[in-house]
């Protein structure tokens, strides 16, 4: 089968890996029909962080189930399914707190595992991991890339949302106008949230932020961001959902908050790891979140986007087959899509 392979800096290529297989008896093999790249890949892209040439890469997918292992139970073949970015055992402490990403025996597609840019993969735990879709969705395109950032962005909108405690009325305030900052958007206005402020820089994700509901659009950068949310919210937002990662967001996120209210951080932190203390303390502002429990959040999310309720789908402005997938990555490493959809 072909698979999008990383061999360092800028060089995603596909190539032809063995055919996906059961290995353990809780496996699944599924045929790929949709994938996605994440803001996360474009890292190992551009050379950042500890990725090895030679891993797979992608952990955002849905598929047909082509065979199952001895041990499953829940899943026949032909049942189409969607696959959070991090697969997860069921059973140990954390998944049954409903913490999948910290799972004992869980991991993220890709990073080393079986990648989901590929024509078909080995789904680990297969029962714990991978959600049936109902029939209904066979045909409808539209709602299947509905579907799709439910695997990773969606997710880790929601998770900044719920983290920060977002309320119905409450003041939201988003740093990021990615994929993930734009479905944090979506899930502040889902948990009710009535005032929305984006911080962003890029004219085209702004416009699609005032389509999704933002109330309020700042392009300030730093202190002068800060001060402009703080004179909008005449005294800082309620909850503050930090969507980018770098020192400066988390800072903005903690300086902009209302005192009592909360922080919830989706970015992956980059930099020093300095927040600023002394204003959490004399403020009383939290900071919670981190790795978004996506296979907890996919059934309440699941359950929006088939009622027409949640429709993440316009993050999605690229679409490339598998053998395009290196232009789908340059497209958004050069800013030129949001996120791109790969069809294998
Ligand atoms: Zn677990």
């Amino acid at each position: 089968m072909r698979a999008a392979i990383f061999r360092g800096a800028f060089a995603i290529q596909v190539e032809q890996i063995p055919d996906a297989t059961i290995l353990a008896p809780t496996d699944a093999v599924v045929r790929i029909t949709h994938a996605s790249i994440c803001g996360t890949d474009l890292w190992p892209y551009r050379g950042q962080g500890t990725y090895q040439p030679g891993w797979q890469i992608g952990h955002e997918w849905m598929g047909m189930v082509e065979d199952i292992g001895s041990e499953v139970r829940t899943l026949k073949r032909g049942d189409r399914v969607i696959a959070p970015y991090d697969f997860c055992d069921g059973t140990c402490e954390f998944c049954r707190k409903g913490l999948d990403s910290a799972c004992l025996q869980g991991g993220l597609w890709g990073f080393g595992h079986e990648g989901g840019q590929a024509e078909a993969i080995r789904a680990r735990f297969a029962d714990a991991t991978l959600v049936a879709l109902p029939s209904a969705v066979e045909g409808d395109e539209a709602l299947l890339k509905a579907l799709l950032p439910l695997t990773d962005n969606m997710a880790a909108g929601h998770h900044a949302a719920v983290s920060a405690g977002v309320r119905p009325g409450g003041t939201v305030a988003v740093i990021g106008d990615g994929a993930v900052g734009l479905c944090a958007m979506l899930a502040a206005l889902r948990l009710g949230a009535e005032r929305l402020i984006v911080l962003g820089h890029q004219a085209q994700r702004l416009t699609l932020a005032r389509q999704f509901g933002a109330t309020d659009v700042v392009t300030s950068r730093g202190e002068q961001g800060v001060r402009q949310v703080i004179e909008l919210t005449e005294g800082g937002a309620d909850a503050v959902l930090e969507c980018v990662g770098t020192e400066e967001a988390i800072n903005m996120a903690v300086n902009m908050t209302r005192p009592g209210g909360t922080v919830g951080f989706v970015g992956v932190p980059q930099g020093s790891g300095q927040i600023p203390l002394e204003r959490m303390f004399s403020s009383n502002i939290g900071l919670r979140g981190g790795l978004a429990p996506a296979r907890a959040y996919l059934p309440e999310l699941l359950a929006d986007v088939l009622a027409g309720k949640l429709d993440p789908s316009p993050v999605l402005d690229m679409t490339v087959s598998l053998a395009e997938v290196a232009a789908g990555y340059a497209a958004m490493d050069q800013r030129q899509a949001i996120k791109v959809l790969v069809q294998p």
